[in-house]
């Protein structure tokens, strides 16, 4: 089995999780799982994945969690818009854009969003209720225009895809050549390296440098690489905290973090994510 990213042999089994075998590179240190069927991955993105109530895949409540989402989307916003020298009509893609707040965010900083998203329920909720041109199904099959975007962004999406080269590739191909591509997804090798194995949710786990090499295939050039801080609320990170050390084992306390109501506190946190800035090389 070749390495994923660097192509190298040097790779073994690292773990088997829910029964998914997770591999891992000596060389580069990705870990990935090479070979899950398409039809297991589809059926894990039905309708509940944003919405499980009492595990540590997927999310809680997205919905219920929409101001949360919605701050989280305007830091990455704000990130990609310094990329640019002068304001103007952009229009942004948000690939894997859930129940499309990011774009509804952008929306109302006067930029123009497109959204694609699997879970037929998101992007329902996109199209109805926040009047976004949200569409459902993968990137490649919407056949959208060359060099068509100026901002593109990836948050949390990556890890989940069975070959991101290939999706890393089509959004070369959307890029405008002045254009951003913004990623968030866990750095293994980050500042805060604590992350939990999560397949069929997680296919790749990267670390900045594995994640360079398959950006340099798709002919994107790094701009910049730091720790993604993003807002999270104090009975969530609580209840996260204590999923990850008690290894999910529910006792009554953390069953009791989990029903906490929206709302309250938050604070903005360093997190065990990178947040990725690159362009299209010329
Ligand atoms: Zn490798």
């Amino acid at each position: 089995m070749n390495c994923y990213a660097c192509g190298s042999d040097r790779t073994r089994p690292s773990r088997t999780v829910h029964g998914i075998t997770i591999f891992g590179c000596d060389d580069c240190r990705l870990f990935w799982v090479p070979d899950i069927p398409i039809r297991q991955v589809n059926e894990y993105y039905a309708d509940g994945y944003f919405n499980l109530k009492d595990s540590v895949s997927g999310y809680r409540d997205y919905l219920a969690e929409e101001r949360l989402h919605r701050k989280n989307s305007r830091i990455l916003l704000k990130a990609a818009l310094r990329c640019f020298q002068s304001r103007g009509k952009r229009r942004v893609l948000d690939v894997g854009c859930a129940y499309g707040f990011l774009l509804d965010e952008a929306r109302k900083m006067g930029l123009e969003g497109h959204g694609v998203e699997l879970s037929e329920k998101a992007a329902l909720y996109a199209r109805d209720a926040l009047h976004l041109d949200v569409r459902r199904g993968t990137l490649h099959a919407q056949g959208f225009p060359e060099a068509h975007f100026d901002m593109i962004f990836v948050v949390g999406t990556l890890e989940h895809l069975t070959d991101p080269l290939r999706e890393l590739e089509e959004i070369a191909r959307l890029l405008r050549p002045d254009g951003v591509l913004v990623i968030t997804t866990i750095n293994t090798e980050g500042l805060l390296p604590f992350f939990s194995w999560k397949p069929p949710e997680h296919l790749y786990y990267f670390s900045a440098r594995n994640l360079a090499m398959l950006l340099e295939k798709s002919s994107l050039g790094i701009l910049s690489v730091r720790t993604h801080w993003s807002y999270y609320r104090v009975t969530d990170l609580l209840y996260r905290m204590r999923q990850f050390f008690s290894a999910r084992v529910q006792d009554p306390a953390t069953k009791l973090l989990g029903r906490t109501k929206p709302g309250g506190c938050y604070l903005k946190i360093p997190t065990n994510e990178m947040r990725v800035i690159a362009r299209r090389k010329t």
